[in-house]
């Protein structure tokens, strides 16, 4: 499978999975003509999605489901409390199907297993996504307070890792959020920080890590280097030779090979 980080920040989350010609989206918190550029500069053809996930019901990640799932006519899957908390953002949606955390479902060749994790939304899921061809694995990890030990579980030796690295606590503290805010993002329920995503990394580096993709940076309380610095060094330390690299909120990676 491939996969390019449309768009990740909390402006807005996009994740395109390619499998043998087929395209899954992942959240669409993008409007419906941003989301078409973006797959027009990775060299995504509209035509190929087939499915529009969505991990939970916060705008950067639904933003624009409705018109993504009208405008490229594909069917929307969704968890039910999810759905109840947006129906009415989400406007006419044709092909509605449920899933449920801890209920793995088959997408063509890609097995999806989505997980709950702690977020202050009504529902929260993270995904691994098996190619049951390769036996690769995938597994997008954002929008979460702390890695339960599910979380640990389900991230355990996958090929490639997308994973939050949303603020530098230094910056957050100092920042000009309000202080409810503030508590919100550091909370068990808000976003993972620099340092517990090295903490977790630390935890499940393996050998057969290729890449991991460092996502859903504050753009207030964050800078790309500080993201990228602190993972690089329990990559340096654990003399780990995956790739590194940092999503961006207004470009799309390029494709990356899972
Ligand atoms: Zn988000
Ligand atoms: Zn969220």
């Amino acid at each position: 499978m491939e996969i390019s980080l449309l768009a990740s920040g909390s402006k807005g989350n996009s994740i395109a999975v390619r499998k043998n010609g087929h395209t899954l989206l992942i959240d669409a918190g993008l409007s419906g003509k941003e989301l078409s550029k973006r797959l027009r500069q990775v060299v995504i053809d509209e035509n190929s999605i087939r499915a529009l996930l969505i991990s939970h019901d916060h705008s950067d990640h639904i933003k624009g489901a409705g018109v993504a799932c009208r405008k490229f006519n594909i069917p929307l899957f969704i968890t039910k409390s999810s759905y109840n908390a947006v129906k009415k953002r989400l406007g006419k949606i044709d092909k509605l199907n449920f899933f449920q955390n801890g209920y793995p479902f088959q997408f063509n060749k890609l097995l999806i297993e989505p997980f709950a994790v702690p977020h202050d939304s009504h529902a929260s899921s993270c995904f691994r996504i098996n190619d049951t061809e390769t036996g690769r694995s995938l597994a997008i990890l954002t929008d979460l307070g702390y890695p339960t030990r599910l979380t640990i579980e389900k991230i355990k030796y996958v090929s490639t890792l997308i994973l939050e690295s949303n603020h530098d606590m230094n910056k957050l503290i100092n920042s000009s959020y309000p202080w409810s805010l503030k508590q919100r993002i550091k909370s068990k329920r808000g976003h993972l920080s620099n340092t517990q995503a090295s903490k977790l990394m630390k935890r499940i580096i393996h050998d057969e890590l290729e890449n991991i993709i460092l996502a859903h940076l504050s753009e207030e309380n964050n800078e790309p280097e500080l993201a990228y610095k602190a993972m690089e060094k329990v990559l340096t330390e654990s003399k780990a030779k995956c790739n590194l690299l940092v999503a961006d909120q207004y470009k799309p990676t390029g494709i990356i090979k899972v």
